[in-house]
């Protein structure tokens, strides 16, 4: 069989490509076929030590260089990730199974627009004077150091950037694992910065399972952890991230509400809802998979909304007007089914969807249960695959306390009218991140993040280089010391 996508090695490292055959092999499936398309290799202790000694050795000079000076690289290598969109968005539809009609406008241009808001506040990190009558203070906002990365597979350019960006800018070094799931992506982004002349070692891409991401993040040369992924592994990481002391940022699950009020333009909050189910085939961290319909509207949005699913696109991913791909693996599949399974045996109504779709590949059909209470496993627990939930309400009061109904608190939306009540009801809604009248939008300017178990920090916006910067302060006394002894 052709190995499509085959890197020349599994790591890069210091500016190279390297191989240590010893590591456990990955195997690197395209989710639409089935079929192998490339074959990697866990890091072994010698690659997770070569990242981190090359890492911490480029930072010095790296945070010597003027900010203008680290931002220019980094929007040098945003422009070559835009020249070759197309061919950085075929490699995530191969990694991730995401068709092309997703993967070029929102994978390697989001990554972009990372690298390039980043490498423009670059030269703007600053501290603060402070005076103190004859005496005065100022502060420096400085880089933590050595950073690790940890990504997640629905997104593998984007968290790469999400992450990378923002590091390189204030002066650190980086090393990313990516998700076992999807370990072809990074390794581009790591190519291009070093192409844009961001000096060997700034930015180590090697691969591995969770022991690796476990290695790294326990070793004390690392100042600062990033990771996204699932609550679960969040507060392992965080834990052995707290015994060092070390800064993290955790981008976390969810089980995001999406409430729709009676006065909602109904064909506005079924195309949100569709963007908060059904996009990247619903392996989106931030979905509003439980979405809350006042009963006035409720067989009106299920019946138009189960017409409009049945117009999506599903198959080859590769075919620019496919809408709607396959899950990224056999297993996530198979973990969604198991959902869709006790969402019918617990008593849900199925309204659309609900099967396997036969073939090649891992596909699923967009699913809908409708008749969900607030005590079923699929209202309570993270799915990520195209499975959502309707549930009928009454009134606002009712539907805040029944959306805070949960550990998470990553997204939160609200379709209505009534800009007052819209403004009351994401007031209330225990979210790191909300949105009026849409869904799922993340631009770079914008913070990132949730609250509750879905984590601590934000990616993205200027939040961002407070998360991945620290403050020193230095006290300065004009006159002599006043000192009792
Ligand atoms: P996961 O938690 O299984 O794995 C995430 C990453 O952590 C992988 O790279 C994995 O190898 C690594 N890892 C696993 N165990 C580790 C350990 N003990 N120490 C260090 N690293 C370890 O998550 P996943 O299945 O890859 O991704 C899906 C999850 O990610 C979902 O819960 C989704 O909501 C979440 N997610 C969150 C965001 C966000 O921004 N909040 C974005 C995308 C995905």
């Amino acid at each position: 069989m052709t190995l499509k996508c085959q890197p020349k090695a599994s790591h890069f490292i210091d500016g190279e490509y390297i191989e240590d055959t010893d590591g456990k092999i990955i195997e690197c499936i395209y989710p639409a076929t089935g079929e192998k398309i490339a074959e990697l290799h866990s890091a072994t202790p010698k690659i997770v030590e070569m990242a981190l000694k090359s890492a911490k050795l480029a930072q010095r000079s790296w945070s010597k260089l003027s900010g203008t000076d680290r931002g220019r690289i980094l929007r040098k290598a945003s422009d070559i990730i835009r020249e070759r969109n197309r061919e950085l968005s075929i490699l995530e539809t191969y990694d991730t199974g995401k068709p092309l009609q997703e993967t070029l406008y929102v994978d390697a241009t989001s990554g972009a627009d990372a690298l390039e808001y980043f490498g423009g506040l670059a030269g703007s990190i600053t501290g603060e004077h402070i005076p103190l009558g004859d005496d005065w203070a100022y502060t420096k906002r400085i880089p933590i150091g050595l950073c690790v990365g940890i990504g997640a597979w629905n997104y593998p350019t984007q968290i790469a950037c999400w992450k990378g960006a923002p590091a390189l800018a204030c002066g650190n070094s980086m090393v990313f694992k990516p998700s076992e799931m999807t370990p072809l992506c990074a390794l581009k982004v790591a190519e291009i910065l070093l192409e844009a002349g961001a000096p060997k070692g700034i930015f180590n891409v090697i691969q591995g399972y969770g022991d690796v991401g476990a290695a790294l993040v326990s070793d004390n040369r690392v100042g600062k952890v990033s990771l996204t992924g699932s609550a679960e592994t969040g507060k392992k990481v965080y834990a052995s991230a707290a015994s060092g002391m070390k800064h993290v940022t955790m981008e976390l699950g969810g089980k995001s509400p999406l409430i729709i009020f009676d006065d909602a333009d109904v064909e506005n909050a079924i195309g949100g809802a569709m963007l908060a189910n059904m996009y990247s085939t619903g392996q989106v961290c931030s979905n509003g998979t439980r979405v809350f319909v006042q009963s006035g509207i409720k067989e009106v949005f299920l019946k138009r909304f189960a017409e409009r699913v049945a117009k999506i696109k599903i198959g080859d991913p590769m075919d620019e007007k496919t809408q709607f791909g396959p899950m990224v693996s056999e297993k996530q599949r198979s973990i969604v089914m198991d959902y869709i399974q006790k969402g019918k045996a617990e008593g849900a109504k199925l309204i659309c969807g609900g099967n396997i779709i036969d073939g090649d590949g891992w596909f699923i059909e967009p699913t809908v249960f409708s008749e969900v209470t607030d005590e079923m496993t699929i209202a309570k627990e993270e799915i990520f695959g195209p499975v959502m939930s309707v549930f009928e309400f009454e009134d606002e009061h009712e539907v805040i306390t029944r959306a805070n109904n949960t550990d998470l608190g990553l997204a939160g939306g609200v379709f209505t009218k009534d800009i007052q009540r819209a403004h009351r009801v994401v007031d209330e809604l225990e979210a790191g991140t909300c949105f009026i009248n849409s869904y799922n939008d993340a631009p770079v300017e914008v913070p990132f993040g949730g609250v509750k178990d879905s984590g601590v920090g934000r990616e993205n916006s200027k939040a961002a280089i407070e998360h991945f910067s620290q403050l020193k302060t230095v006290y300065v006394r004009m006159g002599n010391v006043d000192s009792p002894y």
